[in-house]
């Protein structure tokens, strides 16, 4: 059987939100970004948001203390009994080794980390074209795949915009933050026998095949 408690690892822009959410779907399992979770809070003006939204703003990460209990909280529900895919979690080491330990208590099975490969300069040229609709969520690339009408979402015809984190200056302290934080997470699974990597660079279809085949 396939494994189904998955991760998703990448520099941002790598395209892991656009294939989590497809692979949840055929796999009929809850995907989880925490980017989303934040994003919403920050909308909210939960206590949470408020104490986010700053470092989110610059780039940086959200401490882990922040992260713990929502990450927790989503796992424990009935509908991850399946399976589930972490998108944007985790995020550091020390992340990883929480996430093993919430999933021990929890009575699941470790998780397979998938990890899209892309390179520094496709990565700031797809995020500074990235828009999205703050309405249903789709998300566009004003080069690769541009909505119909210009500046409208193709789903609902809502206002498409920028994410405060996408302009140029924050995409490389994000990138930059990627690889002090979260690159070594790649070596962490690879030594435990739980990483696949995935070329990022492809059509988005060619990308979600490869993940499919990498998944077993
Ligand atoms: P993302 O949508 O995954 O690129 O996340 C957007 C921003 O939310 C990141 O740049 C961080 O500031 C914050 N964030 C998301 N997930 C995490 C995490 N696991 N740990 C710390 N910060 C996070």
């Amino acid at each position: 059987m396939s494994q189904k408690n998955l991760v998703l690892l990448g520099p941002p822009g790598a395209g892991k939100g656009t294939q989590a959410k497809e692979l949840a779907a055929r796999l009929r399992v809850p995907h989880i970004s925490t980017g989303d979770m934040l994003r919403e809070a920050v909308r909210e003006g939960t206590p949470l948001g408020l104490k986010a939204k700053a470092v989110m703003e610059s780039g940086g990460l959200v401490s882990d203390e922040l992260l713990t209990g929502i990450v927790k909280e989503r796992l424990a529900k009935v509908d991850c009994g399946p399976g589930f895919i972490l998108d944007g979690y985790p995020r550091n080491l020390s992340q990883a080794s929480i996430l093993e330990g919430i999933l021990t208590e929890l009575g699941k099975q470790d998780v397979l980390a998938l990890e899209l490969e892309v390179a520094d300069e496709v990565i700031v040229k797809r995020l500074s074209s990235r828009r999205s609709c703050p309405g249903c969520g789709t998300v566009y690339n004003l080069v690769f795949s541009p909505p119909k009408r210009e500046g409208l979402c193709d789903k609902c015809g809502t206002g498409l915009v920028q994410r405060d984190d996408d302009r140029e200056d924050v995409i490389r302290e994000r990138l930059r933050v990627y690889y002090e934080k979260t690159a070594p997470l790649s070596d962490h699974y690879r030594h435990r026998g739980l990483l696949k990597t995935v070329p990022g660079d492809r059509e988005p279809s060619q990308v979600l095949a490869a993940l499919e085949r990498a998944i077993g």
